[in-house]
This record gives C-alpha cells, sequence and structure tokens, in this order.
C-alpha cells in the first residue's frame, strides 16, 4: 500500500498587526524522507500516522510538513507557495498513490483566503482526482463548513484541549484510511455548525461545559457503526466566514446516524453556549490579582494565574499589576521581550537594573512596565522537552534573562513561548512549588500539568488580543446568528 503524506499548520490571529512570513514556517519545515524521520515518534498526528503506517508496512511517500506556530494573519504568497510544492508534489506521484492523507491545523487565514485547508485539499484534488481517497487530521481549533467533507472522505480532529492526544488522532485516521482501501469500511460523514464561537479559554476540555460535550460524543464511540466523533471548538480569534465550533461524525456507511448524532450534539453544544462564552470565575485585573494574593496565603501549592488574552507574550496588564499590589514569591515564566533580554545580558549576572518590559507588539499590549531588580540569570537557553505536550522536543527560548524584581521572578525570552509545562522552570534549576502564585499566558494546554500542580486556577481577563469578551475585537467577516458575535446573547433569550 502506497500513501502520500504531507503537513501544513497554522493558527491565524487575524486580530493581530502585520503578516506571517515564510521564515515563521521555513525555521521548522521538513521535505521528503527528513519529514518522516522528524514525525517517526513524535507527540504529533503527523507522528501517528507514520507510526501507524511503518507499523502496517505501509511505503510512505512524504511531501513536506511545515508549521508556522500561532501568529498574525499569513502572507498570500507564503501560503501559496507550500501550496504550490505540495500539489505538485502529489502530481509527480500520484499515480503510484492508493491515498494521501494530511496533517493540518484548520484554523489558518491568508490576506485573502479564509480557509487555506480547503483551498490546499482543493488543489491537491485538482491534480489527484477524486478516485483515491484524501483523509486529513486537524487540530480541535479547526474553523471548518461542509465545503471540506465534499473534498476529503473522512476527518478527525483532537479530542482533548490540552491537546495530549494529537498521536491518537494520527493512528486514527491512518487506520481508516487502510481500512477503507482494504475495503473493511466505508466511511460516510455529517457536520453540524450550530453558528458558536467558543473563546479559546472556554474550549478546555476538562472544565465544563465542554467537558460535557466531549463526553457525550465519547459516548457515542461504544456504537460499533461510529468510526469517529470529532468537536471542533473552533478558533475564535480568526475572523473568517467558517469561524466556530462545528461537530463532525463519520460512521461506516450510515449517514442518516452521522446526521443524527452531529444534530444532537450541535443542539447539545448550542443549549451551553452561556457557559461557553462567559464564566462567573473570569476576573478583571486588580480583582485578580488580588483574589491570587489572597488565595495563596492559605494555599499549600501556588496558585494559578491564567493571563489568558494574551497572543503577543508581552502583554503587561498582570505584571504591572502584581508589582503594584507588591506579590511575593510570584513565577513569571515567558515573558516575551527581546530588548529587554538585551538590556539583562548588558547589566550582566548579579547586577541591579532598570528596564522597561513589554507593551511593545501591540496596542492591545498594554503600556510598558518598568521594572527594577537583580538579574539572577543571563544566557541562551535551549533545552529538550519534557512535559507531556513537547516531550522529547527542542525548545529553543534563544537568548533568555531572569530578573528578580520584589517579589517576582520575572523570566523574559526571545523566542515566543507559551508556559504549558514546568521545563521554563526546572530547566532553570527552580522547583515551581517554590512559588506562591504561577503566571500563565497558556489558554488550555497548561491543564495538562498545572491543573494537579496547583492549588487554583485563576482565570483573569485582561485586555490583548485573545479576550474572552469577543464584542471588543470588531469582527468583519462573520456571518449572521453567529453567537455572541452577530447574534448577542439578549436576542438569544427566549
Ligand atoms: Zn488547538
Amino acid at each position: 500500500m502506497k500513501i502520500g503524506i504531507a503537513g501544513l499548520s497554522h493558527e491565524t490571529v487575524t486580530t493581530l498587526p502585520g503578516f506571517t512570513g515564510e521564515d515563521s514556517f521555513e525555521n521548522d519545515c521538513k521535505r521528503g524522507e527528513e519529514v518522516i524521520v522528524s514525525a517517526r515518534g513524535s507527540k504529533s498526528s503527523l507522528g501517528g500516522i507514520v507510526d501507524f503506517c511503518e507499523r502496517n508496512k505501509v511505503q510512505l511517500y512524504p511531501i513536506l510538513d511545515a508549521d508556522g506556530g500561532v501568529s498574525a494573519t499569513v502572507l498570500d504568497e507564503v501560503y501559496l507557495k507550500y501550496k504550490k510544492e505540495i500539489v505538485s508534489g502529489f502530481k509527480e506521484i500520484f499515480p503510484e498513490l492508493d491515498g494521501i492523507l494530511l496533517a493540518l491545523h484548520g484554523a489558518m487565514a491568508t490576506e485573502t483566503i479564509q480557509d487555506p485547508e480547503l483551498d490546499l485539499i482543493k488543489g491537491i484534488r485538482e491534480v489527484v482526482g477524486y478516485d483515491i481517497p484524501i483523509m486529513a487530521a486537524l487540530d480541535l481549533h479547526a474553523n471548518i463548513d461542509s465545503a471540506i467533507l465534499k473534498e476529503t472522505n473522512a476527518i478527525f480532529g483532537f479530542k482533548s484541549s490540552p491537546h495530549i492526544d494529537k498521536t491518537e488522532t494520527g493512528n486514527k485516521v491512518a487506520s481508516c484510511m487502510l481500512d477503507f482501501l482494504k475495503g473493511k469500511i466505508n466511511p460516510v460523514t455529517a457536520i453540524v455548525k450550530p453558528g458558536l464561537v467558543v473563546p479559546s479559554v472556554f474550549s478546555a476540555t476538562g472544565r465544563v461545559p465542554a467537558k460535557y460535550i466531549v463526553e457525550r460524543a465519547k459516548k457515542y464511540l461504544e456504537n460499533p457503526e461510529v468510526l469517529d466523533v470529532t468537536v471542533f471548538f473552533g478558533f475564535a480569534y480568526a475572523d473568517v466566514y467558517n469561524i466556530g465550533l462545528s461537530v463532525v461524525v463519520t460512521t461506516d456507511g450510515n449517514i442518516k446516524l452521522a446526521e443524527e448524532i452531529a444534530q444532537d450534539l450541535g443542539n447539545f453544544a448550542y443549549g451551553h453556549r452561556i457557559g461557553l462564552t462567559t464564566s462567573d470565575n473570569l476576573y478583571k485585573v486588580e480583582e485578580g490579582v488580588a483574589f491570587s494574593i489572597a488565595q495563596a496565603k492559605k494555599a499549600s501549592r501556588p496558585i494559578i494565574i491564567l493571563d489568558h488574552a494574551d497572543r503577543t507574550g508581552d502583554t503587561t496588564f498582570v505584571l504591572q499589576e502584581l508589582i503594584k499590589q507588591d506579590a511575593q514569591r510570584v513565577a513569571f515564566p515567558l515573558f516575551y521581550d527581546p530588548e529587554a533580554v538585551q538590556h539583562c545580558i548588558k547589566a550582566g549576572v548579579g547586577n541591579e537594573v532598570e528596564v522597561e518590559v513589554g507593551g511593545k507588539s501591540h496596542f492591545r499590549a498594554g503600556e510598558p512596565v518598568i521594572v527594577k531588580g537583580k538579574v539572577i540569570w543571563v544566557g541562551n537557553k535551549e533545552y529538550i522537552g519534557t512535559g507531556p505536550m513537547r516531550l522529547g522536543s527542542k525548545i529553543k527560548l534563544g537568548p533568555t534573562a531572569i530578573i528578580q524584581a520584589g517579589g517576582v521572578w520575572l523570566q523574559l525570552t526571545t523566542n515566543r513561548k507559551s508556559l504549558i509545562d514546568e521545563d521554563p522552570i526546572i530547566q532553570f534549576g527552580y522547583d515551581p512549588l517554590e512559588f506562591d502564585i504561577i503566571v500563565t499566558k497558556s489558554k488550555t494546554h497548561f491543564r495538562a500539568v498545572y491543573e494537579d500542580l496547583g492549588e487554583e486556577i485563576v482565570i483573569i481577563d485582561a485586555p490583548g488580543s485573545g479576550p474572552a469578551d469577543l464584542g471588543v475585537l470588531g469582527y468583519k467577516n462573520v456571518p449572521p446568528d453567529v453567537y455572541p458575535i452577530t447574534k448577542k446573547p439578549e436576542e438569544k433569550i427566549v
């Protein structure tokens, strides 16, 4: 059996200024055999695809795998370059192929193309036709609609956010492809899109009501006719026409069943729209910091402050408030500010500095904060990840500095990363349990580690490019009747 594979990923935050260029993708782009070598054994959907296919003696034809990360709108020319490379790669070899497996994110947006993943698959179909199957693994945060189902034979998404099941998703799509090619199954798919946009912070699948929805979806898998049920929570910060939650159900030849399940879950999710778009436990900056300090006094483990709205790594609202309220024993890892790092490097370890930190990326990042403290570490930091989502990956923080500013241990980096595991603390010789408060700018992925490590998670909805309050973002491409953007809460009360 011969399968072509390719990967292209980007989570596009269209609310950010500027554009994502070729460097972001090319930094981590693999071509040809290198795709297989790097994916093999990795915690990724492509890793799951490669491992499953190799275990089953499938011959793989890799084209390329490029991941541009999470950043601003992708330049048309950059996406089109990778599209051309993937499409022409498959064009050359497709007469030999039995099928194509793709690992995509699903929330990319370019200057003029709002659904590049669909555009890519259509491009592949133009050269390979509809006689061979194409299946894809996507992120739980993909923005999709029914058009992608017309171009693919099946699509599967992650079931967990934090995304600790990427490998399983890759295994699943590969297994479905092989069973289909052997004539064992006949996958048919249905989608329901209830018109609901979920801010990322509420897509954590361990938190209610998202938890109830994925649990209900999982129940349906007990029926042997059901091959897969994925709740795609969508990506709220890409202003695109197909934004929002969708449910995709794949059954073995029973389209009616697929439609019924998708409808049930779509209705169920919409019924939970209030819990999926807001929370009673969402704090403003001042009260959230005060509450965290008070809770830390009686806690035996660190309080985790979730500064979730930051999409640039350098919003300053929470940092400013922690300093103002004189919070003690605070760890603030992975604060993005290359200029401040250079300032600390020049000052040198052991010396006092006064440096403007953060607030440089975007008008929504807040004002720079004047930080006064002692430089306690500088260097160019790289390590191999040990956390559940970065296990075995080489992590490059770039030039990094740590300042002890009053009670705040502030780690400044040159590369943007968010705190989703203990590495940014333990790789520097510290123990997370030494701190009373730890701040993360993650959205859901930190929960894989910090739900257990921390005493309590305090969500602070600071201004930023990814706030829970979507009303401040000024969407232009969202169609009518999408809650809570174009269909407002008050209109929904019946
Ligand atoms: Zn995601």
